[in-house]
């Protein structure tokens, strides 16, 4: 069996996909179980596994070419906007260990939605916001 991640293996022609983009350490191809047509994957060509292993360059790497990706997927589907997330780490979902920032094309046809349906919502108050906010920067 491989020890290379599935998205390794994707960028490296072992398994076949929709290509959208390549250059030295970026690559996009579309998604095997489209959201919405043209839904599309970014990744670095590192198999990094989560947002926060990335080293700043490689993260820059990979922002520098999602907009304009991000906006050839809108064009491409006629979409009016996109939702672009990470499910970043395996309690949000990800399922293949490798970063992978998901480009979803949105529609003015009723059926767009944010990512907000997701949550519940958490009422807090100004003592919690203080305190959640002093620990992230703690832990920065
Ligand atoms: P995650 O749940 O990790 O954020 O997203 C993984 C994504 O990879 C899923 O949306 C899934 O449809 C996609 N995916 C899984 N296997 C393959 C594959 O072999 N080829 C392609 N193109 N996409 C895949």
């Amino acid at each position: 069996m491989s020890d290379q991640t599935l998205f390794e293996q994707i960028v490296e022609g072992e398994i076949p996909s929709y290509t959208v983009y390549e250059d030295e350490t970026t690559y996009a191809f579309l998604d095997v179980n489209p959201l919405a047509p043209g839904h599309t994957l970014v990744i670095p060509k590192e198999p990094y596994e989560r947002l926060e292993d990335m080293p700043a360059g490689a993260a820059a790497d990979v922002f520098g070419v999602l907009g304009e990706i991000a906006a050839a997927v809108e064009a491409a589907v006629d979409a009016d906007a996109t939702t672009i997330a990470i499910n970043n780490g395996e309690a949000a979902g990800q399922e293949v260990p490798h970063v992978h920032w998901h480009v979803v094309p949105q529609f003015e046809d009723g059926t767009a939605r944010p990512i907000h349906v997701m949550f519940d919502g958490a009422d807090l108050s100004d003592d919690e916001m203080e305190t959640v906010a002093e620990r992230i920067r703690d832990n920065q």
